[in-house]
């Protein structure tokens, strides 16, 4: 399935190993190398035979273990001496996940390198939510953007081009700018009282979920951010699900969130 030689980028899915599409399997079958990152769950590793070599090159903000110029060397020499190579990235490799520096390097040197695609962290954040990224009428479009910020620096996004209303806008690496996204999607125009999820360790449902409002996101996201990666789901879309929390809390006194899938 892997030639000897060539690189495949394969999504291992938000973090729930059920969550692997069977072509990603296979291929952690087939490799003889998987560099991975940080944000690989667990249970997706525990699937690489233990014939095939592990090799962490994980990136979480702030530690940054290797930096990216090394992992496009690593898969180069990698391929270069004839192993069948998968690099493993969280979600699919195609979204926020430096897949074309990889791409790049490996065809800079005539490397054959291909692409498995993944379930991204929003979709798997979303189902978490029982709620769907779209909503018929008022959220005909779906964002993915990056909140990524260096050091605390001011985020260079179009603010008034996300502010939306009839969108629904999924934040990738958004905690730390929690407060900097809400202040600056009001200013630029979004209602107050939009709705927004947030959704840490989307598929392992073991960290915080929560609906709450643009304005309060600073105090939710203070007060239910730990360090497992999260989602921020701002939108319209979100509403079904605030109205699903009141509506099951009424009836059970009990908040949905409280109640975990097996
Ligand atoms: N390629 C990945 C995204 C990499 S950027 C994908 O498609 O999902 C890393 C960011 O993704 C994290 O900061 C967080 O915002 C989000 N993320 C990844 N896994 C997540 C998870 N299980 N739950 C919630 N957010 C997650």
């Amino acid at each position: 399935m892997i030639a000897r030689g060539e690189v495949w980028l394969v999504g291992a899915g938000p973090g729930d190993p059920d969550l692997l599409t069977r072509k990603a399997e296979r291929l952690l079958n087939a490799a003889s190398v998987v560099f991975y990152d940080a944000l690989v769950g667990q249970g997706v590793l525990d699937l690489i035979p233990a014939t095939v070599r592990r090799e962490p090159v994980g990136k979480r903000s702030g530690r940054h273990s290797k930096d990216q110029a090394t992992i496009d060397r690593l898969l180069v020499e990698a391929a270069m001496a004839g192993e069948r190579v998968v690099r493993l990235k969280g979600g699919d490799p195609a979204i926020f996940g430096r897949a074309t520096e990889e791409i790049e390097a490996c065809r800079a040197e005539g490397i054959p390198i291909r692409i498995c695609p993944g379930i991204t962290a929003a979709s798997a954040a979303a189902a978490d939510l029982g709620i769907s990224l779209t909503l018929r009428g008022l959220a005909r479009k779906l964002t993915f953007v990056t909140a990524h910020s260096r050091n605390g620096a001011a985020l260079d996004l179009d603010w008034s081009t996300l502010a939306d209303p009839q969108a629904t806008l999924a934040v990738y690496m958004g905690k730390e700018a929690a407060a900097m996204v809400s202040r600056e999607l009001i200013a630029a125009g979004l209602p107050a009282d939009t709705p927004v999820a947030l959704v840490e360790n989307a598929s392992l449902g073991d960290g915080n979920r929560l609906v709450t409002r643009l304005d309060l996101l600073p105090i939710a996201a203070k007060a239910a951010f730990t360090d497992k990666p999260a989602m921020i789901l701002i939108g319209q879309a979100m509403r079904l699900r605030a109205t699903a929390a009141l509506t099951a809390r009424s009836r059970s006194n009990a908040s949905p969130t409280d109640h975990k899938l097996h």
